[in-house]
Formats: structure tokens, C-alpha cells, sequence
């Protein structure tokens, strides 16, 4: 099977796995390339959101991988945005500290390496919170993304959940602080509703977004809670070629 196949509840396979990730922004699952009753449920909701449909029956065809690329081609991401900005990394770290830990508990939150890109279903989750918010009215951006260590280091922080597995949105043009706090507020609740993303970090496997006394006038996201095997370097992406370009199945 390659890429651009028809794909049902039951198909297993490399296939299913870009299936998964490029739908992070429906519902979502885990990209285990077990095409279950999650994955088609994530299926039937883009049907139904994004093409319209009245009864989708969440079987990928023709029209629906096109309409798949379509929405992709819609919601561009702006890769600009995402670099970081230390001035000594290539804008997305240089691959340190792979398997090196802050405080030396074996913990993703504390894992001190630098993802080679950003995880390709964070962005294709973006580009989910992209369309729901484009129902509202609302325009996003990213005002953060890769923050490698030296970056870290500039800044006095600590936390490394954006090398590479965390970006901040933020909504543009909101006419005062507190519309701009009302409006992020509402957006994570969309992405809960929407995208079955979590609050806070209590369940392993789930989208997460940080509450609004950590991020109140921004929207954090991150897949830290993602299980090891989740968070491989054939994940992380650099650039929206490689973003939208399958892997070799
Ligand atoms: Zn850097
Ligand atoms: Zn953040």
C-alpha cells in the first residue's frame, strides 16, 4: 500500500500512521497505524467539518484524500514563524542531549533533547485549530515556537517541552487584553471539544494545552505526553516540504 491508497476501518500499515497524523486536528489519536474505530471517528468529523458532508461514513477515498491535501494546502504554516531565535542553532536546535534529563528523572517533561524539527502532528493539529478558529473569525499565529537550549539559556528557562514538541498561538488583532484573554480561553476549549486535547498534562497520549493561568493571553500546545515510541526523530519536521511530503511507506 502507498500513500494516496483507499484506506477503511480494519487497515493496518505506514498508511494509516499518515492518516493519523495529518487528521491530529479531528478528534486524534496515536499514530499506531491501527485503523480503529478513533481513527474513523476522526474521519467521519473531517468529513462532516471540512467537506461538508451529511453523512459521512468515514471511508477514505479519492475525494477525501484530496480534500485532505486541500486542507493542508488551505492552512499553511509559516515555518518563519516557528525557527528559533537564539542566533547560534540552525533555528531548530542542534540535536543535544538526546536521552539526558533535567534532575535526572526519565520524565518527556524533563528530557533535555533537542528534537531535530517540530512534531508533524502538532502542526497538522495547528492547522486544525487554524479552520475551527477560521469559523470564528479568528487569524492565528505562532508568536512561539523552537527554543533550543541556548535559547533557554539566554532567557533563564528552563522548561524544554519547545524543543520541538510545543508551539504558542496567539490570535491575532483582539482589540483589548481581556477580549484577547475571553478569546484564548474559548480557543482551548475548542481544541478540547474539537481536537480532544487536554488541559494540563494528567493523561498520557493526549494533546495538551496549558491552563490559562500559565498562558493567559497565548495558546500553548504540546505533545510531551506522547509515549517515547510517538515522539521519534522521523517525527520532527523543518520545513513545510517535509511537513506535507509523506514518508517513504
Ligand atoms: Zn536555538
Ligand atoms: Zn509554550
Amino acid at each position: 500500500m502507498a500513500w494516496g491508497d483507499p484506506l477503511k476501518r480494519g487497515d493496518k500499515g505506514a498508511d494509516v500512521v499518515e492518516l493519523q497524523m495529518r487528521l491530529a486536528g479531528f478528534r486524534g489519536t496515536m499514530p499506531d497505524g491501527d485503523f480503529g474505530p478513533g481513527t474513523e471517528l476522526q474521519v467521519m468529523v473531517f468529513q462532516r467539518d471540512v467537506m461538508g458532508m451529511k453523512n459521512p461514513k468515514g471511508r477514505v477515498g479519492a475525494a477525501t484524500l484530496a480534500a485532505i491535501d486541500a486542507f493542508g494546502a488551505a492552512h499553511p504554516v509559516d515555518f518563519q514563524q516557528l525557527t528559533c531565535k537564539c542566533g547560534v542553532c540552525d533555528g531548530f536546535g542542534q540535536g543535544l542531549f538526546k536521552g539526558k534529563y533535567r534532575g535526572g528523572r526519565k520524565i518527556e517533561a524533563y528530557h533535555r533533547y533537542e528534537y531535530p524539527g517540530i512534531h508533524r502532528m502538532l502542526l497538522w493539529a495547528y492547522r486544525g485549530a487554524m479552520f475551527y478558529a477560521g469559523h470564528k473569525g479568528w487569524k492565528l499565529t505562532v508568536n512561539s515556537g523552537y527554543r533550543c537550549s541556548e535559547d533557554n539559556r539566554q532567557h533563564g528557562r528552563s522548561s524544554t517541552n519547545h524543543h520541538g514538541k510545543a508551539i504558542d498561538m496567539d490570535i491575532l488583532g483582539a482589540p483589548s487584553k481581556m477580549i484577547d484573554r475571553e478569546r484564548c480561553n474559548a480557543l482551548r476549549g475548542l481544541l478540547v471539544e474539537k481536537a480532544n486535547a487536554q488541559v494540563g498534562w494528567a493523561a498520557g497520549n493526549r494533546k495538551s494545552l496549558e491552563p490559562a493561568e500559565i498562558a493567559p493571553t497565548w495558546v500553548h500546545y504540546d505533545v510531551r505526553s506522547y509515549d517515547r515510541k510517538f515522539l521519534a526523530d522521523r517525527y520532527f519536521v523543518k520545513t513545510q516540504a517535509a511537513l506535507d511530503t509523506p514518508p517513504v511507506l
